[in-house]
C-alpha cells in the first residue's frame, strides 16, 4: 500500500506545559513536633499511596525533559527531593522507594559526611546506583547570603565538584540551603552554568519559572495524608 499522505513524523511536543509536583523531605524519622521530619511509618504509606494511584517519581534527566519541552515525560509525574543528606533516608527511604521502583533526588552537603548522623559516602553511592540523583546542597549548609561572595562560590563550586568526583556524574542542579539566595549566589551559579535551582517558594513546579528559582512543596510530617496530597493534587 501506498504510504505517500503520511505526514513525515514530528517532534513529539507536549500537548500542554508540564506541571510537576516537587516534593521536599528532610529526614525520615521520630521526632514529635518537627514538622521537617515524617515517621518512617508515615512515609511508608506516603509512597504506598503514590503508588496505587500511579504516580510516577522522575528522575532529574526526566524532569528537565519535560520542563524544556523535549519529552512529554510519563503519566502522573512527581518529583521527590530529599535535603541535607541525613543517614536515616538511607535506612528509612532507599528501601522503599527501590521496592516501588522510585527514583529520587538528594541534595546533600559534602562538608557534612562522615558525622554519623548524615549519609557517609559509601552510603550515598548505593543510593546513587539504586537510582537517586546526587546533587549540591553547599558544603556546610551555609545561610548563603550572610557570607563573602568568594565563600559562596566555594560553598557551591566545592560541593558540586566533590559530588561530581565521588560519583562520577555531572552536579549542576543546586538546591539553596534555608532556600536563602542573594544577587552573588544567582551569579555564581550561573557562572558555572548550573541549570536548575530549588528554592522553598510553595508551589507546582512548571516550566514558566526562573531555572534557579523554582518552587517545591514542603512534606510537613505531622499533616495528615488528606492533607499532604491535597497539596499537590488540589
Ligand atoms: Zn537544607
Amino acid at each position: 500500500m501506498p504510504t505517500l499522505d503520511v505526514p513525515p513524523a514530528s517532534p513529539v511536543k507536549p500537548d500542554k506545559p508540564a506541571r510537576i509536583p516537587v516534593l521536599n523531605y528532610h529526614s525520615i524519622t521520630v521526632d514529635p513536633g518537627n514538622p521537617a521530619t515524617i515517621t518512617p511509618e508515615k512515609f511508608a504509606a506516603q509512597m504506598q499511596y503514590l503508588s496505587e494511584k500511579g504516580y510516577n517519581p522522575l528522575t532529574l534527566k526526566q524532569f528537565s525533559d519535560m520542563i524544556e519541552g523535549i519529552d512529554k515525560g510519563p503519566d502522573n509525574p512527581i518529583l521527590l527531593t530529599f535535603d541535607d543528606g541525613y543517614a536515616d533516608n538511607y535506612e528509612h527511604a532507599m528501601p522503599i522507594l527501590k521496592k516501588l521502583g522510585f527514583h529520587a533526588t538528594l541534595f546533600m552537603s559534602p562538608g557534612m559526611v562522615e558525622d554519623g548522623y548524615f549519609l557517609n559516602w559509601d552510603q550515598v553511592k548505593e543510593m546513587h546506583e539504586a537510582g537517586w540523583d546526587i546533587q549540591p546542597h553547599g558544603m556546610t549548609h551555609p545561610h548563603l547570603p550572610t557570607i563573602s561572595a568568594k565563600n559562596q562560590a566555594f560553598e557551591i563550586t566545592e560541593a558540586r565538584f566533590q559530588i561530581e568526583q565521588m560519583l562520577g556524574t555531572v552536579a549542576d542542579i543546586y538546591c539553596y540551603p534555608y532556600g536563602e539566595w542573594d544577587t552573588s549566589t544567582l551569579r555564581i551559579l550561573k557562572e558555572h552554568n548550573f541549570r536548575y535551582a530549588f528554592t522553598i517558594e510553595q508551589g507546582m513546579t512548571t516550566p514558566s519559572q526562573d531555572r534557579l528559582k523554582l518552587k517545591r512543596i514542603f512534606v510537613n510530617g505531622e499533616e495528615s495524608i488528606e492533607k499532604w496530597r491535597y497539596r499537590f493534587e488540589k
